[in-house]
């Protein structure tokens, strides 16, 4: 589940309970006074007859001119009703079909109450008092058109803001949510964009306190798998190193054994086989320490040097020239001096990948060629061959580790992975086309511009 919805959860669902409660609340403390105001102007009108009521011949009653009465009755919302009765019920003046009155406890007050009249709800205000040692009862009512109206208009105003403050509350938490979250957005998109042996330790700086453990904690696991990947590089780099020098001589018997059973056809043949096979482990050892090598990240910058690129390719193509003998392979030069800025025996490991690669792929009687030149952006390395080509679709992927198209030759996928791992080392870019007249392929290396000044 979503921490995000979790949160907005418990923050929304409380807050807006809270929110209801206090409308509930506000709704009441709006209406309490104005219906408080309203009963007293209605009390006033009731109070306002009092001195109207007189004493004539032992009797009570009401005098009240007919201009008084209207102004009484006068309401722009509502209808007016009063009645004055005496203690026993019997209506003095006013309207006769008035309800029953509440009594008053205490003389001299009014009590509010609501009732009904002539089908209606009314609000009636009751008043005890004495007039001339006569108690006597006055009642004030009225419909209560205004008092719904003020009601609506309070519970309307209230549902707008809980309207609004619904929408509002879970767009600020939500919005507070995110804000608050970046810090883990953005440790995500720092790993992701990662390539996978980049195991750098996470920016703590201007992380918030709560989420700075959580990335210390990242930090020293990438440390230990860091330190664990050294070793194991290290290990490996040392095993392909020793490697390569018993296989030397290794080879080398070999070569001796061959040139001395030239006449013994069975075992000139098996002579053959080692030396193929030794030859595939010298390439496989070599493989390793260049993969060992050119972890990226771990190659040291300020050790390049100025090198010249052709003298590079004429070093690595001369032991090659053997094999393609072999495959009766046709290998062509354009070697122009040109200068890149580099570590040797890495770029040594890319050339040696790169043109092994096209002798081993292209087809008996092929065509190689190997060139290099300045071009305004600084040197290019080409290698093309007339062998299988590369479908377009794996123009990417054969540079991935252990990607493999051509499983009838023997390798093991990891030396275009290593050649694009060095060329990124030195700030290059490699990539794959189709070769001449749209046959076989071509490797390009595209080198940055070197310092000026004299190559190696
Ligand atoms: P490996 O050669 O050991 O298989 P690489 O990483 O050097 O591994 O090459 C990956 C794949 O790319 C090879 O398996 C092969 O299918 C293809 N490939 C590489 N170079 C060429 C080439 N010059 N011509 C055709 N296919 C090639």
């Amino acid at each position: 589940m979503s921490l995000r919805v979790k949160l907005l959860k418990w923050l929304v669902i409380p807050l807006l309970a809270v929110n209801l409660a206090g409308a509930a609340a506000a709704y009441w403390l709006a209406w309490i006074p104005a219906q408080g105001a309203l009963d007293q102007s209605l009390a006033d009108a009731a109070w306002a007859l009092v001195p109207h009521v007189q004493e004539t011949d032992s009797e009570i009653e009401l005098r009240l001119s007919q201009q008084a009465e209207q102004v009484l009755r006068v309401d722009h919302f509502d209808e007016v009703f009063f009645v004055v009765r005496d203690l026993k019920g019997r209506t003095i003046a006013g309207d006769k079909d008035f309800p029953q009155l509440q009594i008053p406890d205490k003389f001299n007050t009014s009590l509010p109450y609501t009732d009904m009249m002539r089908g209606e709800d009314v609000r009636v205000i009751a008043l005890k008092t004495v007039v001339a040692g006569h108690t006597i009862l006055i009642g004030a009512g009225e419909t209560r058109i205004k008092r719904r109206q003020i009601r609506f208009r309070i519970f309307l105003t209230l549902l707008i803001s809980e309207i609004f403050l619904a929408i509002l509350i879970p767009l600020m938490i939500w919005l507070a949510l995110n804000k608050g979250l970046s810090p883990l957005r953005e440790m995500q998109g720092n790993l992701e964009q990662r390539k996978s042996d980049d195991l750098s330790a996470l920016p703590v700086e201007n992380a918030p306190v709560e989420v700075t453990p959580f990335i210390v904690a990242i930090n020293n696991l990438l440390t230990r798998v860091q330190d664990s990947a050294r070793a194991k590089q290290d290990f490996l780099a040392n095993v392909a190193h020793q490697l390569r020098t018993p296989l030397a001589g290794f080879k080398a018997q070999l070569e001796w054994l061959q040139a001395h059973h030239k006449e013994d056809p069975d075992t000139a043949r098996s002579v053959d086989m080692m030396l193929v096979s030794a030859d595939r482990m010298a390439r496989k050892a070599n493989q390793l320490l260049a993969l060992a090598r050119s972890q990226p990240g771990d190659v040291d910058r300020s050790a390049m040097e100025l090198l010249s690129l052709d003298k590079l390719l004429a070093e690595s193509v001369q032991q090659f020239v053997q094999e393609a003998l072999k495959k009766n392979i046709d290998i062509g030069f354009d070697l122009q001096p040109t200068t890149v800025l580099g570590d040797r025996f890495l770029l040594r490991d890319l050339i040696d990948n790169v043109v092994d690669n096209a002798i081993r792929y292209s087809p008996v009687g092929g065509t190689v060629t190997v060139s290099c030149m300045m071009k305004e952006g600084g040197g290019v390395l080409k290698v093309e061959d007339d062998g299988p080509g590369i479908p377009e679709a794996d123009k990417d992927r054969i540079f991935s580790r252990f990607y493999r198209l051509d499983h009838s030759q023997s390798g093991s996928g990891l030396g275009l992975a290593i050649v694009r791992d060095i060329a990124h080392e030195h700030g290059a870019t490699i990539s794959v086309r189709s070769g001449a007249n749209s046959r076989g392929s071509s490797f390009l290396v595209l080198f940055p511009d070197p310092p000026q000044s004299a190559p190696v």
